[in-house]
């Protein structure tokens, strides 16, 4: 597995880096960052925005276990695994229940994000697993064709990757109606498998997303850390046109990228992305069939036992969303 190697130790960053790092145009969210986190993290984000190369165009080879690592063989260890029983304690998928997430207080009348729409993406399904045929499916991403979904990953005891977007878009969810949003889930466990990724993409699109977000976590081998934010591609071809959102879901993916790391502490992903946090993919159908600004985020590796401990503890989850929801405030609301 390709690694980065480390980001450098807070101490060593202070210097301004020459190239032209995304917090340049953004004095105001620099501002405050500085204000807001402790200063060692303050100056350990800052290291981290200031050491990335992000050459226009750069594509990172994307992770090709991404999202197939997982052999069927990884479901069948884990027999009976339910929300319920996960084995964090983490709260049910119930939507009604208090532990799945915070229950949004009503919407209020003005937000900063009064009048927007978001749409949130809790990558896979819970059921997935169960229906292979259906999943396999292949389906037209206009650039080519995959398969309709995915099983995601699991953390090595079994807590699952739609467990974890589910319940962290709950969180989101309630996090950005707090502001005034209205917020559409792509689905809400309530069906038994998918949406395929044709459809979490028209969602969006029908929807006339001001920001739309799919939520997942990695799953590559120990020892690989950290999040990062998915940014689409400029393709072209079938029903995939992506010329119009590549620039504004650069700005919602390093807004996302920015808050996340000062919520959760986490750093950027180690094994791609050269530090940034940030990664450029053509292959994800979910992005390039996508006409509004969109993003993905792996939040962290559920296969490397660190990252798992914060994966599937809820204060860190409830710190992810507000992270995400942060970076689309900053990105819709200014
Ligand atoms: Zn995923």
């Amino acid at each position: 597995m390709r690694k980065d190697d480390s980001y450098p130790p807070p101490e060593s960053g202070s210097s301004v880096s020459p190239d032209r790092p995304w917090f340049t145009r953004r004095s105001t969210l620099v501002v405050g960052v500085a204000a807001l986190a402790p200063a060692c993290l303050a100056g350990w984000v800052l290291t981290q925005v200031l050491s990335g190369s992000e050459p226009d165009g750069q594509q990172p080879r994307p992770l090709p276990a991404s999202h197939s690592s997982l052999s069927p063989g990884g479901w069948d260890a884990k027999p009976g695994s339910t929300p319920s029983d996960s084995p964090s304690g983490s709260p049910s998928t119930d939507a009604s229940s208090p532990a799945a997430a915070p229950v949004p207080a009503p919407a209020p009348a003005k937000g900063r994000l009064a009048g927007k729409t978001v749409v949130v993406d809790p990558g896979h399904n819970t059921g997935n697993f169960k229906h292979t045929d259906e999943i396999d499916q292949q389906v037209d991403i206009g650039t080519g064709h995959k398969e309709c979904d995915t099983t995601g990953t699991t953390t090595n005891s079994g807590y699952m990757e739609a467990e974890f977007t589910y319940d962290v878009s709950l969180r989101l969810r309630a996090a950005l109606e707090a502001q005034g949003a209205k917020v559409v889930l792509t689905h809400q466990q309530d069906r038994p498998w998918g949406p395929c990724i044709t459809e979490r993409a028209r969602i969006g699109n029908e929807a006339n997303a001001d920001a739309v977000v799919s939520v997942h976590a990695d799953g590559v081998s120990a020892g690989s850390r950290g999040f990062h934010v998915i940014l689409p591609a400029k393709v072209k071809g079938g029903a995939a046109d992506t010329a119009k959102i590549v620039g504004p879901s650069r700005e919602l993916g390093e807004r996302i990228a920015g808050n996340f790391a000062r919520t959760t502490g986490s750093a950027p992903a180690n094994y791609l992305g050269s530090g940034t946090g940030l990664v450029v993919r053509d292959d994800l159908g979910g992005l390039n069939l996508s006409t509004r600004p969109k993003v993905f985020i792996e939040c962290g590796n559920m296969r490397d036992a660190k990252d798992a401990a914060q994966l599937t503890s809820p204060e860190w989850r409830q710190k992810a969303a507000q992270g995400i929801a942060d970076g689309i405030v900053g990105f819709l609301g200014g």
